[in-house]
């Protein structure tokens, strides 16, 4: 008998009938003798029509506020899926964030959980009971309501998972485990039977939504046996391990991440003095925008031009702090592009490789497409390019480094 955690998201529990396939689902373990706590998510569509309503009242909603509303989103699919689990007479009990002792900082809108008090799931659990937990809340040590980022249901299902000693914890979702890309977007995007923890976080935090990245964060620290499934369709799905050691050939590169919430910033013909930086990126984080990727370049003149990225969100916020700073440091010019997105290539495979980011050149020069910044790390290479040329540039990558799944018969 095992004790398993099984999160459903949004467009697994989007419907009554989804969420009665849902309750089939978890009765067919129940029967089988597993323990089973299920964390779900709001409806499909829900959390995102809950800020529309906000942002109807507030440009800028008071965060407190804008948690006790977007947490009531998955308050309805946890009393829906425990009353499917009870008329089908396996007996189930909900509880919201607070309930389950998820207790977060006070960071509304993106709380961190800072402990978890099992006890009473582990009692309803040794009562026979199915406990089903709302995802992506939480309470801070005042009583608020928190919540935990955009995707951060799973977060819920990894943190529960780890603070009850769970032996799997199963993300069921829309898609039948990760892809070497979005497979929404990339038609012979692979599934991957297994993928590391390291891997799947760079995959994560460079865009790929498939996992949030605070639940991979949670789950390679705490050892949390890991698998990204299909709600509705029989499969392996993908593990997340922590072993590196591939049996056959290791694929040099394991997967494709983008993303286009990014925005790009330049300030050119600034004085190049020891702090010029720090005058620059000083102001930006004191107003709380985070940096992504940097470039300086200096000039035959001893100007330097700088250029950054930062959440498409905080573009505004930085180009006002940036055009102040720009006058301080009589620099000559700040522009902006709101038109870029990131693309970035991932695998451990890289460490014992040379030659691959040149491979991700050439595949992009072969495309005709501009690279505007890099970056890079041990297990990754990061571009910008513009935005419209996103879809090409991934799927050339994804040829260019043998990732394309066979073609099938009739193709
Ligand atoms: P849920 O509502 O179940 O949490 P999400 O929409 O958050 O589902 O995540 C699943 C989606 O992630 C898929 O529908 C897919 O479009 C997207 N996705 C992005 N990158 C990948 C990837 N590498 N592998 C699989 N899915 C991915
Ligand atoms: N409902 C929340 C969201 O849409 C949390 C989640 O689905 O994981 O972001
Ligand atoms: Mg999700």
């Amino acid at each position: 008998m095992a004790l398993i955690v099984q999160k459903f998201g949004g467009t697994s529990v989007g419907t009554v009938e989804r969420i009665q396939q849902v309750a089939e689902k978890v009765q067919r373990f129940r029967e089988r003798g597993d323990d089973i706590v299920v964390v779900v998510s709001a409806m499909s569509g829900e959390t995102n029509r809950l800020i529309d309503l906000a942002r109807q009242i507030s440009q800028q909603p008071v965060p407190r506020e804008l948690d006790v509303m977007v947490s009531t989103g998955e308050q309805v699919t946890i009393a829906l899926l425990a009353m499917a689990l009870i008329e089908r007479g396996v007996p189930a009990i909900s509880y919201t964030g607070s309930q389950a002792g998820i207790v977060t900082d006070s960071v509304h809108t993106k709380a961190r959980i800072l402990s978890i008090d099992a006890q009473k799931i582990r009692d309803e659990l040794s009562a026979g009971r199915v406990v089903v937990v709302a995802g992506f809340q939480g309470v801070d040590e005042q009583g608020n309501i928190s919540t935990l980022g955009r995707g951060g249901s799973d977060t819920t299902g990894v943190a529960l998972a780890a603070a009850l000693k769970a032996d799997e914890c199963q993300i069921y979702t829309d898609v039948d485990g990760v892809y070497t890309t979005d497979p929404r977007v990339v038609a012979k995007a692979r599934r991957l039977d297994r993928i590391t923890f390291e891997e799947m976080l760079e995959m994560a935090s460079l865009g790929s939504k498939v996992l949030q990245i605070r639940a991979v964060e949670f789950a390679g620290k705490y050892s949390v046996p890991l698998r990204v499934l299909h709600s509705f369709q029989e499969g392996p799905g993908t593990l997340i391990t922590l072993d590196e050691e591939e049996p056959m050939e290791q694929p040099i590169i394991s997967g494709i991440a983008f993303n286009r919430d990014e925005a790009k910033l330049t300030i050119r013909g600034v004085p190049d003095t020891p702090g010029v930086a720090f005058r620059i990126l000083g102001p930006i984080s004191a107003a709380n925008v985070e940096v992504d990727m940097i470039v300086q370049n200096v000039a035959h003149d001893n100007t330097t031009d700088f250029t950054f990225t930062v959440h498409r969100n905080d573009y505004n916020n930085a180009l006002q702090v940036l055009q102040k700073a720009a006058g301080e440091l009589k620099a000559r010019e700040v522009v902006g592009d709101t038109e870029i997105a990131k693309v970035s290539i991932v695998g451990v495979g890289m460490r014992s490789h040379a030659g691959v980011a040149s491979c991700m050149f050439e595949a992009l020069a072969r495309e005709n497409i501009n690279i505007q910044m890099i970056s890079t790390s041990e297990i990754k290479v990061s571009v910008v390019i513009e935005e419209k040329y996103l879809e090409l540039a991934v799927r050339a990558l994804h040829t260019a480094f043998e990732l394309d799944a066979p073609a099938s018969k009739g193709e």
